[in-house]
């Protein structure tokens, strides 16, 4: 017997508390889980699934134009936002009920509740009161969407969040931000009939990616009609009679039926009590934790978004299999956290893992650049304007591709595959070895033969 209730309390059911508890559990803890909202967290119930699901009812618009380049005769079509937000929720529940399902097999107990940290084994639940003690507790509370600073009409504007259970499709919306969720959503919007306008402060979208593909996103972009609007925040939203009236930094008047900002998030750990216990917060604003997601009160443990390490579902997680595998299954395990690839749902489609040309050039003495664009075969018959773009590193030293970068149908799959060749640590020569699938765009991936740059070599030889 022990003086706690419980050997591991978890703050937050989202993907990385979700598994953390369900290991846990299996390796023979008692194990109680915390959830304020819905159980399946962020990516489930109002991120990566839902937003999946937008995005494939978005793409179904160029479907039907395509079609007739290939002997289809489409009937005038028509889209039903409704119908698409009601299914929609239909499956979020489901996966619901699923997690829950989960949880109740693996004997977790599920609280609905907010949890606070009272000190460093003791947990508050408010909607009871109640007061549990825990040996080990794991903060899994995510990010939320953060706005930036405060401007006039800044209550009008929606995030991600709400985006997901708008009444009508907005004829025409503003998205302020650059990242994955902004150019999702432009996206998602422009393909279901929204016409769409995206602001963002800097040079180019998706600041972080290698600038080609920035490059080559943003045209296709602009050529499916979303106009992107660089170097320029919103300044203000006036509510007008028909939407809004948003007002440009450079003064610039936009008018939209909607507003969404999609200016990145922030880690969730506001009123959790970390002060009162002593857990610290890292440089980027989310909980410090080590290689093993310990935070700096031992029995403390974070994984997730609320680190702020890289926010991404699959790292997550990793992170809360690892936590339960360290501390209850006997077997410590530190998350590798390079080489993730990662896709944006954006249309195209991205894909990408390892480095991008400029880090490549920043860690390698020689770098080659191999990259083709071309347009995919599906796309002639169709009539429609539209490349597909790849892109390989090589360091030049070992031939091991560092990178690879993919624009265009279906990247997201792709990554996938090409992620376990590059963990592995296939070369160039490896690539160009594997016999080529014919036809596919894939195929480019192994027959990319002429180096488009070379750095370094001159200097080497
Ligand atoms: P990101 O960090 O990707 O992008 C935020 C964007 O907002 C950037 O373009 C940033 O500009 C801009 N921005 C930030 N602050 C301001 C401001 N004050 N004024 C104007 N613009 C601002 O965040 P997202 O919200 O798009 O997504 C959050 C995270 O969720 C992602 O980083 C990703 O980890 C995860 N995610 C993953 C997805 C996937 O795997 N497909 C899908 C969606 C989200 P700048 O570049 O100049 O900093």
């Amino acid at each position: 017997m022990t003086d706690h209730d419980v050997d591991l309390f978890v703050i937050g059911a989202g993907s990385g508390g979700v598994r953390a508890a369900r290991i846990a559990a299996n390796h023979g803890a008692r194990v109680m889980i915390a959830e304020e909202f819905r159980v399946g967290g962020t990516c489930v119930i109002r991120g990566c699934v839902p937003k999946k699901l937008l995005v494939y009812a978005s793409r179904f618009s160029a479907e039907f134009e395509d079609a007739a380049g290939y002997g289809w005769t489409v009937p005038e079509t028509k889209f039903h936002w409704p119908t698409l937000i009601t299914n929609k929720d239909r499956e979020i529940a489901r996966l619901e009920a699923a997690y829950i399902a989960t949880l109740e097999r693996y004997k977790v107990d599920l609280v609905k509740s907010r949890a606070i940290l009272e000190d460093a084994h003791t947990v508050r639940l408010l909607s009871s009161g109640a007061r549990v003690r825990a040996e080990t507790i794991l903060i899994a509370t995510g990010g939320a969407p953060y706005h930036g600073a405060q401007i006039a009409g800044l209550e009008y504007v929606i995030s991600s969040n709400e985006a997901f259970h708008l009444k009508q499709l907005p004829k025409r919306i503003l998205i302020q931000g650059g990242g994955y969720i902004a150019v999702e959503f432009a996206g998602i919007f422009a393909g279901l009939g929204s016409q769409v306008t995206l602001v963002y402060r800097g040079d180019n979208i998706l600041r972080g990616f290698d600038d080609d593909v920035r490059e080559h996103l943003r045209k296709e972009m602009e050529q499916r009609g979303i106009k992107i609007i660089t170097r320029q925040t919103v300044a203000a939203v006036e509510k007008v009679d028909h939407g809004y009236d948003v007002e440009l930094s450079d003064n610039e008047q936009v008018m939209a039926d909607l507003v969404m900002f999609a200016t990145g998030r922030k880690p969730n750990i506001h009123g959790l009590g970390l002060e009162a216990v002593g857990v610290k917060l890292g440089v980027m604003g989310g909980i410090a934790v080590d290689e093993y997601s310990r935070t700096s009160v031992p029995n403390i443990y974070a994984v997730g978004d609320v680190t702020n390490r890289i926010n991404l579902t699959p790292v997550a997680i990793r992170e809360g299999h690892a936590f339960a595998d360290t501390v209850f299954g006997g077997k410590p395990t530190a998350v590798d956290h390079t080489n993730v690839p990662t896709a944006v749902f954006s249309e195209p489609e991205l894909g990408v893992i390892g480095l991008t040309e400029t880090q490549a050039r920043e860690q390698f003495s020689i770098v080659d650049v191999y990259k083709t664009s071309f347009r995919p075969m599906k796309a002639t018959l169709a009539g429609r304007n539209t490349r597909c773009f790849m892109k390989l590193l090589v360091d030049g030293k070992t031939d091991r591709v560092v990178g690879c970068h993919i624009v265009g149908a279906d990247a997201g799959e792709l990554i996938q595959i090409v992620g376990v060749a590059i963990r592995m640590g296939a070369t160039k020569a490896d690539f160009d070895a594997t016999m080529a699938v014919h036809p596919t765009a894939a195929e480019e991936l192994v027959t990319m033969r002429e180096k488009a740059m070379s750095y370094g070599r001159a200097a080497a030889e």
